[in-house]
């Protein structure tokens, strides 16, 4: 019987320095799985430093690496899908370069897929130690919401390292969504997924990708993505902001027609109650224009990256 065949999805922006310490750690875990071929697809996400040469070096000497590079940053997100796209396997998983996702967690994973018969094996980080509190703080504020408000649950410290069969991964690609969010997509499309915690790593080498505008960016791309809850909440506030005028209405008349010397007064409670209905409209319009301009962005149909070179090109 043929081996099965693992494909190994690395997207990388701006890795050179992880790289050297990524081949190393995969090499190990490979060789400790001889009972599994093996495939590494690099996803160079328009990387500006020396990542696409590393990855271009190691396709020359090493077989079963391959490649494709942007012709820009795309983001993660689309690294991840061009990487899924391309993976031959009959078992894919992705992981960071940058060893947060170690990959000597990958035999454990396999051997847990196989044994329990699930689709896939994901993981979650048991804690957030070494990162910011204020960032952990949000991130608790966002998984809560996003729980409340949406049909999918997103475990909370989920990463994208995940092993999947091919089944579940051609579910994954059926989605031709561009607003693209994976750890929703992958609870989307279901399958029993098994859960494996571990510590938080430290990266190996480099910075993070990740501004803390990047991420509160990707939060709303999330809530937008799985969750229509926003639009009914404004729609609630507007209706109760009626109600609420109607009786005010009501009361104003009835006290003139009570007590019709009554004075005039309050202009400053009558301010606040205009800026606060002005406040909610802009708001409740913002929620619509978030709505609006994804759809905006999917009736676009635009590709989700574009492919500068892949290790089938020649470069020479
Ligand atoms: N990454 C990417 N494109 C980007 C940003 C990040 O391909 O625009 C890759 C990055 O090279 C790494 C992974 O996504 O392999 C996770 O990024 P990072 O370590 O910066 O995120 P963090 O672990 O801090 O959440
Ligand atoms: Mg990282």
């Amino acid at each position: 019987m043929s081996k099965k065949l693992i494909s190994v999805i690395v997207p990388c922006y701006n890795e050179a320095e992880a790289l050297p310490f990524f081949f190393v750690e995969l090499d190990k875990v490979i060789d400790s799985m001889p009972e599994y071929d093996f495939e590494a697809i690099y996803v160079d996400d328009g990387s500006k430093d020396s990542t696409l040469d590393i990855v271009r070096n190691r396709a020359k000497e090493d077989k079963r690496t391959r490649f494709v590079s942007f012709s820009r940053n795309f983001g993660k997100e689309a690294g991840m899908l061009a990487g899924l796209r391309s993976a031959k396997g009959d078992y894919a998983v992705i992981m960071d370069a940058d060893l947060q996702d170690p990959p000597s967690l990958l035999p454990e994973m396999m051997a847990l897929l196989v044994e329990k018969k699930v689709d896939s094996v994901a993981t979650r980080r048991g804690s957030r130690k070494g990162e910011p509190p204020v960032r952990s703080f949000f991130a608790k504020c966002f998984y809560g919401i996003v729980n409340k408000i949406s049909k999918v649950k997103l475990v909370p410290g989920a990463r994208d390292y995940r092993l999947m069969s091919r089944r579940m991964v051609d579910a994954v690609l059926s989605l031709c969504e561009y607003n693209r969010f994976s750890k929703g997509i992958f609870e989307w499309v279901g399958f029993k997924t098994e859960w494996i915690t571990y510590e938080n790593i430290e990266r190996v080498a480099g910075k993070t990708k990740w501004s803390f505008w990047g991420l509160f960016k990707y939060s709303l791309e999330c809530i937008v993505a799985f969750s229509t809850a926003p639009l009914a909440i404004s729609s609630f506030c507007g209706f109760f902001m009626f109600i609420l005028s109607i009786i005010g209405a009501l009361v104003i008349i009835i006290r003139k027609i009570i007590d019709s010397s009554s004075s005039v007064g309050g202009w400053a409670s009558t301010i606040c109650v205009i800026l606060f209905v002005g406040g909610l409209q802009l708001l409740c319009i913002g929620v619509l224009g978030q709505y609006l301009s994804k759809t905006y962005m999917e009736t676009k149909r635009r590709p989700d990256y574009i492919v500068a070179e892949t290790e089938d090109d020649k470069t020479e």
